[in-house]
């Protein structure tokens, strides 16, 4: 099966830069950088911006009358700047010159950015320039770039000055220009021996320290005369060399980032001086970084012909930069927009439900340290429940260092202009994902140990929550939440209501009723001496299982008109005339926005942003979701189910990049013929920047991860369990033919591959047992060493 390595662009365009540096960002896991132009700073066209993992910073800024508090993962000071200019003339960049060509690389097997530009300069000089730059996968702490320059036509001196550059501020994201966005402070610039430059600096209130070395040298001659400077929060290298007409010149970067966070190290300043002096030139560096990344790709096979598979490698690739094998020694979640940007100031969301399961079958250690985050912040989530007066863990909407609720209370409709009361942290569903990862994660992995520990303390204080918010309902007979908001985010009060918050949101009830359903199984099944300590620990009563277990039977789901409705009095709310306002809009992904600007509000219509029942399709495969609603009491055929999707379809914008994916995951099982164009939405979301300018901002991780899960476990039905792997295989016709690879338990390297309508399952060699595969109500055992092939029913 033919597979794709390189995602390129051909043509500068200024406008695209944004979108590009995101999609161009490369990251080993610890920290990213954006792939912004090395030779200009940040302004209107270019954001050079470099984010390590868990490095956030507490800021207060007056917006609308009032102080406001948000924590933002910070941008660092910026170790690209490096630029050539002939002697007398301007620097030779993009936008200074005249571009005669330019083209960008990435090559994702070598994980390496390539620039390649010719430019001609005022002065008619013209020179082709290439930059590869690298943030190196092995050495979580170094990165580098070398610079080859070739004069056409032309002899003499040229100036390359290189450097680290610390005037930098946290300015990516133009919706949050009025907060303030100044985070480092104690910036220091110097100079080391003959070829090496320094920055050190914090951030003011979370006190991380933080050090960029960068040694900067000629690569195969003389080296010419050099200077370093340090002052003004730069420092920088620079080196006049002789260029002769056609023979190339370069210049090698190595760039050392330390933080005080960083084990193993007396200070970030002697850390970095320290790493730059012994790394190897370039080339060395290069290949200990290719090598680690084939590594990785070896441990996450993911082939699919096409163009569907180019843009699901470039999402794999995002994935992997941002939650590498380094993650798993970090105390950092998943944040919603990777490491690659700052909207949503690097906070970690639900999203990692549609990242964690993709990751649990390739490398399952990163979801365990993913999961640990979560775990390190379950007394902030049993506080923040407590002040609340209920049991248990009430995690955060938005969540960033200590685990306390980060969402903003003010938003900005650009388009009216308005800061607007924001009360996303209504969505306490998000504590049902950690619960639902932590069960998944303990599925595929095996891992009972942390299965009985770690993730039973957070399994269980997520299910005491619910029993705790379920108040009982004698009219209803059934218990009720009250006051929350859902995943759609539209909705987050009655309309005219004086205060918000929706009643028994059916996402949140039904996914309440299944973290209730496995805390009561985790209680039954685990070692009594376990258990025992649990109880001890957790401060729980004997009698509190039989009370998750009678909740997690009587909660409420509410219907009308023979579907499931997505609130309670979700049916009362009026229809949206979807066909003016796309008429009169074109795009009304943020139907929210267009609406609060008509002076409406979205909160009226039978209007959804994204999936919020559907996501019960998207987490629960058929046969669950009615054993599911059967444990609720509800029946649930497919009729009712197949009504319920179509008058959410109806009735989405899709103003979140995981509704496609949500929708073409759903469809896929329940009308096969319309998956596609979802799924399309799904992987155009980010390259081709369907939100509208969000992209550059930071890509949409979730949506990324989910469409490789999509292939993983949505279209092949794959369900790890303890006693056999599930397969029930849905291939849409257009992504029909696949190989993947992945860990079940101790067995590694299990191939899957669809192909010509068989599904092949192979084995490798080993000495353990045969894997049991179920399919088509048959079990099959894979030896090591061995394969099956099964014919797929026509589709
Ligand atoms: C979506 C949320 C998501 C968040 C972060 C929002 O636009 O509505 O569901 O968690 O983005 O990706």
């Amino acid at each position: 099966m033919e597979s794709h390595w390189a995602w390129r662009y051909e043509g500068y365009d200024p406008s695209q830069e944004r979108l590009r540096e995101a999609l161009c960002t490369l990251g080993n896991g610890r920290f990213a950088t954006r792939g912004a132009a090395c030779e200009l700073p940040a302004g209107p066209v270019h954001y050079p911006g470099t984010y390590v993992a868990g490095c956030y910073n507490r800021l207060t800024s007056h917006v609308a009358g009032r102080d406001v508090d948000n924590e933002d993962m910070v941008n660092l000071p910026n170790w690209l700047p490096l630029r050539v200019r002939a002697a007398g003339g301007g620097w030779f960049t993009p936008d200074d010159t005249s571009v005669l060509d330019w083209a960008q690389v990435l090559d994702m097997r070598e994980g390496t950015l390539t620039r390649r530009m010719r430019l001609r300069d005022a002065g008619g000089r013209e020179l082709e320039l290439a930059e590869t730059r690298l943030v190196h996968m092995a050495d979580p702490y170094t990165a580098g770039q070398r610079l080859t320059l070739t004069a056409h036509g032309w002899d003499g001196d040229v100036e390359i000055e290189g450097g680290l550059d610390g005037n930098v501020s946290n300015a990516g994201v133009e919706r949050y220009r009025d907060l303030d966005g100044r985070h480092l402070a104690g910036l220091r610039a110097g100079t080391a021996g003959t070829d090496t430059v320094f920055l050190t600096c914090r951030t003011s209130a979370s006190d991380i320290k933080v050090a960029m070395a960068a040694r900067i040298r000629r690569a195969g001659g003389p080296p010419g005369s050099v200077h370093l400077a340090a002052g003004g929060g730069t420092a920088v290298c620079r080196m006049t060399v002789r260029v002769t007409r056609g023979e190339p010149v370069a210049v090698e970067k190595t760039v050392a980032l330390h933080t005080s966070r960083d084990p193993a190290i007396a200070d970030p300043l002697h850390a970095a001086l320290a790493r730059v002096a012994r790394a190897p030139d370039f080339g060395a560096l290069l290949a200990s970084h290719s090598a680690a990344w084939h590594r990785l790709w070896a441990r996450a096979e993911l082939t699919v012909p096409g163009e569907a598979g180019n843009v699901l490698r470039l999402h794999l690739f995002h994935v992997l930069q941002t939650l590498s094998p380094h993650t798993a020694d970090l105390d950092a979640g998943v944040p919603a927009r990777g490491l690659h940007g700052e909207a949503y100031r690097g906070h970690v969301f639900w999203d990692e439900l549609f990242v964690l399961p993709f990751l649990n079958l390739h490398l399952p250690e990163v979801s365990r340290a993913l999961l640990t985050y979560r775990h390190r912040r379950l007394d902030a989530a049993c506080r923040a429940a407590a002040a609340e007066g209920r049991a248990g863990a009430m995690y955060p909407w938005q969540s960033g260092s200590d685990g306390r609720e980060e969402t903003q209370r003010l938003h900005l409709n650009p388009r009216s202009g308005r800061w607007l009361p924001d009360h996303s942290h209504l969505q306490h569903h998000v504590g049902s994902a950690v619960a639902y990862n932590v069960w998944q994660y303990c599925l595929a992995s095996g891992d009972t140990a942390f299965l009985h520990t770690e993730g039973a303390e957070m399994l269980v204080q997520v299910a005491r929550f619910w029993a705790h918010s379920a108040v009982w309902d004698a009219g209803h007979g059934r218990y009720r939440i009250l006051g929350i908001m859902g995943p759609d985010e539209y909705h987050d009060a009655y309309p005219d209501a004086a205060e918000p918050g929706l009643d028994d949101n059916a996402y949140t009830n039904v996914t309440a009723a299944w973290v209730l359903a496995r805390a009561v199984e985790l209680c039954r099944t685990m070692p009594a001496p376990r258990r025992e300590e649990l109880f001890e620990r957790l401060g729980l009563d004997g009698d509190e299982p039989a009370l998750w277990e009678d909740v997690s039977r009587r909660l409420r789901v509410p219907f009308h008109s023979g579907v499931i409705s997505q609130f309670d009095g979700y049916g009362n709310l009026a229809e949206l005339d979807w066909e003016g306002y796309r008429a009169r809009y074109g795009d009304i992904r943020r139907l929210d926005r267009i609406l609060e600007a008509e002076g409406d509000t979205v909160n009226r219509y039978q209007a959804s942003k994204q999936a919020d029942v559907l996501m019960l399709g998207y987490l629960f495969p058929p046969a669950e979701l009615a054993a599911l609603f059967g444990q609720l009491g509800y029946p649930m055929d497919d009729a009712t189910w197949q009504a319920t999707v179509d008058h959410y379809l109806a009735r989405t914008s899709h103003g979140s990049t995981l509704s496609g994916l949500v929708h073409g995951w759903v469809l896929a099982r329940s009308r096969r013929t319309d998956a596609w164009a979802y799924v399309r939405e799904a992987l155009l979301g980010d390259v081709a920047d369907l939100q509208g300018g969000t992209t550059g901002e930071g890509i949409h991780l979730g949506a990324m991860g989910g469409t490789l899960d999509l292939v993983q476990r949505g279209l092949t039905g794959l369900q790890p369990r303890a006693d056999t792997l599930r397969l029930d295989p849905v291939p849409l016709p257009e992504l029909s033919r696949f190989h993947l690879s992945l860990r079940y338990r101790t067995h590694w390297g299990v191939g899957l591959t669809l192909q010509s309508g068989q599904l092949r399952i192979r084995v490798p060699t080993s000495d353990q047992d045969p894997i049991p595969v179920s399919l088509d109500g048959r079990t099959y055992a894979i030896a090591p060493g061995s394969e099956l092939t099964v014919d797929l029913p026509a589709a």
